[in-house]
């Protein structure tokens, strides 16, 4: 089928809630991936950080393919060995409580959304301007954007949003406040690392009313900034977090973890999904946790990282940022760079704004791939 008979079926059938590019996607490898008349791109966007470990890693394939031919799915009525050894990792690797496993980002923030409101019934959630956490009801009324939220009032109550500033939140947490939900890199709204002060008074503020700070970790997780979680190289620790993208290896997973003191407060019933934690998609999240929590391989991240933003600050874009392979810039017009940059330069990239440009890799992206993706954008410049 052509790209032009695709997009024609787009125009009849599809529901137009995406702006595409148009390019048909046949084949992904590690940091690369081929369209339909067999042009090769160098991905610096990993599928908005779900490929941390790249494009069909051999081990993740390899797990997959070992999987799907005994068992896909059972439900969450029964035990499977994949899904109950990525919770046990996930749990160790982290906050040491429990996990609850989901099918996506917005549905990780609604199991936290809800167990926060079990914990402190009728609480509110404090959240920050800037912040994206989903599309669905409860995810979407704690991202205070416009244009996101206007066109379905009414939302969700009990959401209060505020700048990102040690006043707003000592002013807004109070007594009857279940929870502080933040991401600590804001992600989606441009790569802005939320300030060690800012957090710091977060932590404090929830202890002092006994509210939860929960860490939306969705996309600066698994790897993404270096270690395994960004919350490692702040000096906090939430009491939960929620993560999805780069936990699956590519495939859909999401996961509410807890520390010990939430750790049994939701109950058989109080929440569920038919497909979470299935035994294929946690068979590829085991195999890419596999890669993940390799130290080797963090210390890459990192080191790519500091190279990728050193690049960067030689060709004298505004405003570098971030944290391991999490990276943002400034230019005049972010959506025009990236169109040309896919198009001219055959690299992808993703605008988040109008001057707002983010860079997101696969964690496994050599030094000369970052060399030669600042060396096209430094052509389109
Ligand atoms: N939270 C953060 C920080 C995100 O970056 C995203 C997605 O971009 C989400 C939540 C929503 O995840 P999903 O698209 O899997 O629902």
């Amino acid at each position: 089928m052509s790209l032009t008979a695709l997009q024609e079926i787009e125009s009849d059938h599809v529901v137009p809630s995406y702006a595409r590019y148009p390019v048909e996607v046949v084949r992904g490898e590690g940091t690369r991936m081929w369209d339909s008349e067999g042009v090769e791109y160098l991905d610096f966007l990993s599928g908005i950080s779900v490929l941390n470990v790249g494009h069909c890693h051999p081990a993740v394939v390899a797990a997959v393919r070992d999987q799907v031919g005994r068992l896909t799915h059972t439900t969450n009525l029964f035990y499977t060995e994949p899904s109950m050894r990525l919770a046990q990792r996930l749990a160790d690797s982290s906050l040491g409580g429990k996990v609850l496993f989901v099918n996506s980002g917005t549905e990780a923030n609604e199991a936290a959304l809800k167990l926060v409101r079990k914990a402190k019934p009728r609480g509110e959630v404090v959240v920050f301007h800037g912040a994206f956490h989903g599309r669905t009801y409860g995810s979407l009324s704690a991202t205070p954007q416009e244009s996101k939220q206007a066109p379905f009032a009414p939302l969700v109550p009990g959401f209060v949003a505020i700048e990102p500033t040690v006043a707003a939140l000592d002013a807004a947490v109070h007594e009857g406040t279940a929870a502080v939900l933040m991401e600590p890199i804001q992600g989606e709204s441009g790569v802005h690392p939320l300030s060690d002060e800012l957090l710091l008074a977060a932590r404090a503020a929830c202890d002092r009313v006994g509210a939860a700070l929960v860490f939306d970790e969705i996309q600066t997780g698994m790897g993404r900034t270096g270690t395994l979680w960004a919350y490692e190289q702040t000096p906090v620790v939430p009491d939960a977090l929620t993560t999805a993208k780069g936990l699956g290896g590519g495939l859909p997973i999401g996961a509410l973890v807890t520390g010990p003191r939430l750790a049994d407060v939701f109950q058989p019933g109080d929440h569920g999904s038919t497909f979470a934690g299935g035994p294929l998609v946690a068979a590829a999240a085991n195999a890419a946790f596999d890669v993940l929590e390799d130290p080797e391989l963090l210390a890459h991240v990192v080191e790519q990282g500091e190279r990728l933003r050193g690049r960067l600050e030689q060709l004298g874009v505004a405003n570098v940022r971030g944290r391991g392979l999490m990276v943002g810039f400034d230019v005049a017009d972010a959506p025009g760079l990236a169109r040309r940059l896919l198009t001219e330069q055959r690299l992808v990239v993703n605008a988040t704004g109008p001057t707002e440009v983010r860079l997101l890799p696969a964690l496994v992206v050599t030094a000369d791939e970052v060399d030669e993706a600042v060396a096209r954008i430094a052509a389109v410049l």
